[in-house]
């Protein structure tokens, strides 16, 4: 299993009505919600940032074929809105799409375009088989801890915290192997790369520390 995203996108919130503080590759971003929903309106509301994912990826998937095929078009807008009715007690969600292009282009292309745009990543993730997997992170340190050390760093493993992300092992398997009685080869990598992949355990079953530092807080 890969990430599409090396690091996660992180957001946090505080006691300032609704303001999200996102953070992603190369900067950082309010969300909020509209005073409508007690928000101050001073960023995008989360289904304005669903919508704002679904036209920039048609838009930006319509430049790169475009391009390709040399075509001289210039301007393209999208319109995006979406609403919900509840049918047989489930809620379905429709989302319109409107494709304007605002050059001369033939009704060929027109047809093509629209495929092209149907066919966006995100139009692919929304209408396809999409699953949202929801961890917590636990400190328990009454739980059973599992050592696993060389001279320079201990992994500890608590069994009963994890939740099965399958991260550890899928993403580092020379390392966490369930295959394995002992599961944890805590040679099987560098110390920096154990550390990076212990930290992103969602559960708090597995914690790293560098021996000395450990000795040094004793
Ligand atoms: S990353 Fe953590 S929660 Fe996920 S399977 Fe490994 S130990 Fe369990």
């Amino acid at each position: 299993m890969k990430y599409k995203f090396e690091n996660p996108i992180h957001g946090s919130i505080a006691n300032t009505k609704y303001q999200c503080r996102i953070e992603w590759r190369n900067g950082s971003f309010i969300a909020d919600e509209p005073e409508t929903n007690g928000g101050k309106d001073e960023g995008p509301d989360p289904f304005t940032l669903l919508l704002s994912s679904l036209t920039s990826c048609t838009l930006i998937t319509l430049r790169m074929y475009i391009d390709r095929k040399g075509w001289d078009i210039d301007r393209i807008a999208v319109n995006t809105n979406l609403y919900q009715e509840i049918k047989d007690g489930e809620t379905i969600t429709i989302i319109d799409r409107d494709l304007q292009f605002l050059s001369n282009i033939t009704d060929e292309q027109k047809v093509k375009l629209h495929e092209i745009a149907s066919q966006c990543p995100v139009s692919k993730i929304l209408e396809g088989n999409i699953k949202v997997r929801t961890f917590v992170w636990k400190d328990n340190p009454e739980a059973k801890t599992i050592h696993y050390s060389n001279e320079n760093i201990t992994v500890d493993w608590k069994p009963e915290l994890c939740q099965h992300s399958t991260r550890c092992w899928t993403q580092l398997l020379q390392v966490f192997d369930p295959r394995q009685k002992k599961w944890i080869n805590i040679d099987g990598a560098s110390a920096e790369r154990i550390k990076e992949q212990v930290d992103k355990c969602p559960s708090g079953a597995l914690l790293f520390h560098y021996n000395q530092e450990k000795e040094e807080a004793d």
